[in-house]
């Protein structure tokens, strides 16, 4: 299988002895075919306490040398250099996400929301003092507010992270036409979304990330591409949950999963 969402040293939350060159190693000793690494862009983060800042140079020119790295030492492996980016429906902030992608070659985007213009979406300022319902707004509104003037992505990344964060989950009657707005965007503009396979350490419930619910209505409007990701901060959970990822799609009738290179997919039989 292929581990399309993984984090290094270069993202604020990682563990920093994760170097690129580690996760490959890790990655082909598990058997894994392939991976791509997506470490974190969150531009206008308004958080100073744990600020989410990346060395961008320093990143590209690691996954440069990661991409020769693969090819030398692990021929057939496929290598994708990657980039998680954090979206705010600021016109700053977006400028900042289509300047970085269209300014290195990179093979996948995985476009997310982690933070309101205000607070991340993990933290006091976003959770309290409001219902479960008018947090749920307020993520997916971010979101969909973003992807309609920001269109220079692959997938959307966890799309129900919301629910890892709120005091008990939200019901399908609440979540779901919000998500659906999304979810009519997304494939409306031939764009795919992940399964994040980190919710199934962590636990959300029962549900996963995204819910089976969200996944069968991506199918229902059309959407046809869905990568596979544990979202790994530290060499041990790398290709954590994938088969569980691939079950999910299985359930939604999907009968393969996508494979990102140069900005496009290709597609495997699950
Ligand atoms: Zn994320
Ligand atoms: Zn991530």
């Amino acid at each position: 299988m292929v581990d399309q969402h993984l984090h290094t040293c270069f993202s604020y939350d990682a563990d920093s002895g994760n170097t690129p060159g580690k996760v490959i190693v890790r990655a082909v000793e598990l058997g894994l075919e392939g991976i791509a690494i997506t470490d974190h862009l969150d531009p206008l983060w308004p958080d100073d306490e744990f600020p989410s800042i990346i060395d961008l140079a320093g990143y590209e020119k690691a996954l440069t040398e990661a991409e020769e790295t693969a090819a030398r030492t692990a021929p057939g492996f496929h290598f994708a250099k990657g980039i998680e980016l954090g979206l705010m429906p600021v016109p700053e902030a977006l400028a900042i996400c289509g300047e970085t992608v269209t300014g290195f070659p990179y093979d996948f985007v995985i476009a997310s929301v982690h933070s309101s213009p205000e607070s991340p979406i993990d933290m006091e300022p976003f959770l309290t003092g409001r219902s479960i319902r008018e947090i749920n707004e307020e993520y997916y509104s971010l979101l969909f507010e973003s992807l309609k003037v920001y269109k220079d992505y692959d997938v959307l990344g966890h799309l129900n992270a919301i629910d890892r964060y709120t005091d008990g989950y939200a019901p399908e009657s609440v979540y779901l036409p919000l998500a659906d707005e999304v979810l009519r965007l997304a494939v409306s503009d031939g764009k795919g979304i992940e399964i994040n396979t980190s919710s199934f350490r962590y636990g959300i419930g029962d549900r996963g990330t995204p819910s089976q619910a969200i996944l069968n209505r991506f199918r229902e409007l059309g959407g046809e591409i869905v990568t596979l990701g544990s979202d790994a901060h530290r060499v041990s959970d790398i290709g954590a949950g994938l088969s569980e990822g691939a079950a999910m799609l299985r359930a939604a009738g999907f009968t393969r999963y996508a494979v990102f290179k140069n900005r496009k997919p290709t597609f495997v039989k699950i």
